[in-house]
């Protein structure tokens, strides 16, 4: 199966979703070339979203750790005006942000109109790692699902378009990329040890998921199952899918003042 957009409600199970689908690309090259085409156009519709000042989007990353987080980042944002993008990366929350609600710190970061925000992990993190860790008593957790739906419902009421992408990887496929991270020079330094503690609870890690996109899919914040392992695969499905979401946005360029053709520049 490719990339799913997930039905409010639809129950899903990650192990019927094979990680190594590439949908209808046959081969890298291909899909590269279509990729590449892909990122020329949102970076020409993000300039209209700027333009126009009307709406916001916001791309919500979340994924196993090696997961293919930042290289979708890295990938997909490349040719994009710096000036119209924010990423955040949300890691352990600091003592201020837990004296807060869990919402408190992502608000905060929901990009304004006329900017795409993308989020490397998210709000999810706290029906996640929270609920895996028990970092918070069970009836506590259980409440967010409905307080994250609020939210997002919240956020798309008032021009944020909102678009939640799982990459998924094999166990397989993460031990390998772990493999890398500690064979390659350049890539030791993403090595965490604490990584293999996660990965011991893949299988609870795998209930929390389902459970979050059963309860948080929406029509206005659905989530999307890519299967992430083929690299390629991934980027070209998520560039697909941002494209068509913005070019259903409707962008247009704000009309330009009146009198500008018999203008005189002194
Ligand atoms: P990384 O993305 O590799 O830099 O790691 C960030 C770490 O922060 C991950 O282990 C996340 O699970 C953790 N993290 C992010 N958000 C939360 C949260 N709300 N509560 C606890 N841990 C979190
Ligand atoms: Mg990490």
């Amino acid at each position: 199966m490719p990339i799913i957009k997930v039905k409010p409600g639809q129950k899903v199970k990650l192990e019927d979703i094979d990680p190594d689908d590439t949908g209808k690309y046959e081969n890298k090259d291909e899909a590269n070339g279509i990729l590449a085409r892909n990122i020329k156009q949102i970076a020409e519709l993000q300039n209209v979203l700027y333009a126009e000042g009307k709406h916001a989007l916001l791309i919500v990353l979340q994924a196993m750790d090696a997961g293919g987080k930042d290289g979708t980042i890295r990938k997909i944002m490349s040719g994009i005006n710096p000036q119209g993008v924010r990423v955040t990366s949300f890691k352990q929350p600091t003592e201020e942000e837990l004296a807060h609600d869990f919402l408190w710190r992502i608000h905060q970061a929901v990009p304004r109109r006329g900017i795409i925000g993308v989020f490397n992990r998210s709000h999810y993190e706290d029906v996640l790692v929270v609920r895996v860790h028990n970092l918070v008593p069970k009836r506590v957790w259980q409440q967010r699902y409905e307080h994250i739906n609020n939210f997002e419902r919240l956020l798309a009421g008032n021009g944020v378009t909102i678009l939640k992408f799982y990459l998924h990887i094999s166990k397989e496929e993460q031990k390998e990329r772990f493999l890398a991270r500690l064979e390659q020079p350049h890539k030791r330094w993403k090595f965490n040890p604490a990584d293999l503690d996660e990965r011991n609870l893949w299988n609870d890690y795998m209930r929390a998921f389902e459970d979050a996109f059963e309860r948080c899919s929406t029509d206005v914040a659905p989530w999307y199952i890519v299967p992430a392992n083929r690299k390629w695969y991934r980027n070209v499905a998520i560039s697909e899918t941002i494209l068509e979401t913005l070019t259903g946005l409707n962008l247009k360029y704000p009309k330009p003042v009146e009198g500008l053709d018999d203008l005189v520049i002194p």
